[in-house]
C-alpha cells in the first residue's frame, strides 16, 4: 500500500517527498494588518519572491518543505497554494496555533479548539479542500500559560483523533520541550509522533537527549539564526548526537521565510545574512560532513526521518 501525505496540491506518496525541510514558512505576517492597510501588501511581488526562492531550493535538491504557519502567524492558504502551483517543491501545510493566540483560543475550551484543527486535517482549510498534515503548537518564554495549555491539549487531542504528527515551537533555553512532552503524554499522545522544534537553539545535550529518549524527534531547525546559537555550535551538537546514534531522532530546517512583515528582505540580508532557504544545502551539509556526519546519517535526517514522520498514522 502506498502511504500518502496531504500537501497544498493534494496527496503525494511519502516515498516522493525526498529531501525535506521540516520547519519553514512561505509567508508570515500579522493577521489583520495587511487587510486593513492594503498598501503594505504587494501580493504579486511576494508570490514572485517566493517562486524564485522555491526554484532555488529545488535546484539544490530539496523536494519538500513543511510550512508551519499558523493562524496567528497569518496563514494564508490561498497564497500557499499559489506559490506551490508555481513550484516543483512539495509544500506540506499545518493547522494549529503559535504562541501569540487570538482571544478566541482562550475563550473556547480544549475540545472546541481541537475540533478546528481536526476540521483542517480531515475536511480541509476553509473552502479550499487543502488538508493540513501536521499540527503546530508553541511554548515561548512565558511557558505554559492557560491559553497555551488549552492549545497544547487541543493539539494532543487532534493528534489522537487524526494520527497526524505534532510539531512545536519551543524556547529551548528554558527547556520548554519537556513541559510540552508532559502535557502530550498526559493526553495519551505517543511521543514518537511529536517533533520538538527549535531544539537546535540549544547546546544542552542532556536536555536534547532526554527529549529523544522519550521518543520524540528534535528539530535542528533554525540554521542561520546566529543570535540563538551560532552555526558552528549547531553543527557541533548535531555531529556529537549523530555519533552517539541519535540521527534517527533529528530533522533539519531553517525556520526561514520567503517574505515576512516583521523584517524586510533588505533587513534580513543585513541582520541575518545566513537565514535563508539555501543555507542548509549550500553550507550546513558540507559543514556536517567535515564534522564527521556521514552521508547515510544526512539522508536519515533529511529524507528518511521526515518520511517516517508522515508515514506513521
Ligand atoms: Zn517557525
Amino acid at each position: 500500500m502506498t502511504t500518502t501525505v496531504e500537501t497544498a496540491l493534494g496527496p503525494v506518496p511519502t516515498s516522493e517527498l525526498g529531501p525535506t525541510l521540516m520547519h519553514e514558512h512561505i509567508v508570515t505576517r500579522s493577521p489583520g494588518v495587511q487587510e486593513n492597510w492594503p498598501h503594505l501588501w504587494d501580493r504579486a511581488g511576494i508570490v514572485a519572491i517566493a517562486e524564485q526562492k522555491m526554484a532555488d531550493l529545488h535546484a539544490r535538491g530539496i523536494r519538500a518543505i513543511v510550512d508551519l504557519t499558523t493562524v496567528d502567524l497569518g496563514r494564508d492558504i490561498g497564497l500557499i497554494v499559489d506559490v506551490a502551483r508555481r513550484s516543483r517543491v512539495h509544500v506540506i501545510v499545518a493547522t494549529g496555533v503559535w504562541w501569540m493566540p487570538q482571544r478566541y483560543f482562550s475563550g473556547h475550551g480544549v475540545d472546541e479548539v481541537a475540533a478546528l484543527f481536526v476540521r483542517d486535517i480531515t475536511e480541509g482549510i476553509g473552502a479550499t479542500g487543502v488538508k493540513a498534515a501536521i499540527i503546530k503548537c508553541a511554548t515561548d518564554t512565558a511557558g505554559v500559560t492557560p491559553v497555551i495549555e488549552n492549545i497544547l491539549r487541543a493539539s494532543a487531542r487532534a493528534q489522537k483523533a487524526t494520527g497526524v504528527p505534532i510539531s512545536t515551537h519551543t524556547w529551548a533555553a528554558g527547556r520548554t520541550g519537556l513541559a510540552q512532552q508532559a502535557i502530550f503524554a498526559q493526553e495519551g499522545v505517543d511521543l514518537r509522533r511529536v517533533v520538538i522544534g527549535h531544539s537546535g537553539d540549544s547546546d544542552d545535550l542532556d536536555y536534547l537527549r532526554t527529549l529523544m529518549e522519550r521518543g520524540s524527534t528534535i528539530g535542528m531547525d533554525r540554521f542561520g539564526l546566529e543570535h540563538f546559537l551560532p552555526t558552528a555550535k549547531r553543527v557541533e551538537v548535531i555531529a556529537r548526537l549523530a555519533a552517539e546514534g541519535y540521527a534517527p531522532r533529528m530533522v533539519l530546517s531553517h525556520d526561514a521565510n520567503c517574505w515576512s512583515d516583521m523584517l524586510s528582505e533588505d533587513d534580513k540580508r543585513r541582520t541575518r545574512p545566513l537565514w535563508h532557504y539555501n543555507h542548509i544545502p549550500d553550507d550546513i551539509l558540507p559543514a556536517l560532513r567535515r564534522a564527521g556526519v556521514n552521508d547515510d546519517q544526512i539522508d536519515q535526517m533529511l529524507v528518511r526521518n521526515p518520511r517516517a514522520i508522515f508515514d506513521a498514522r
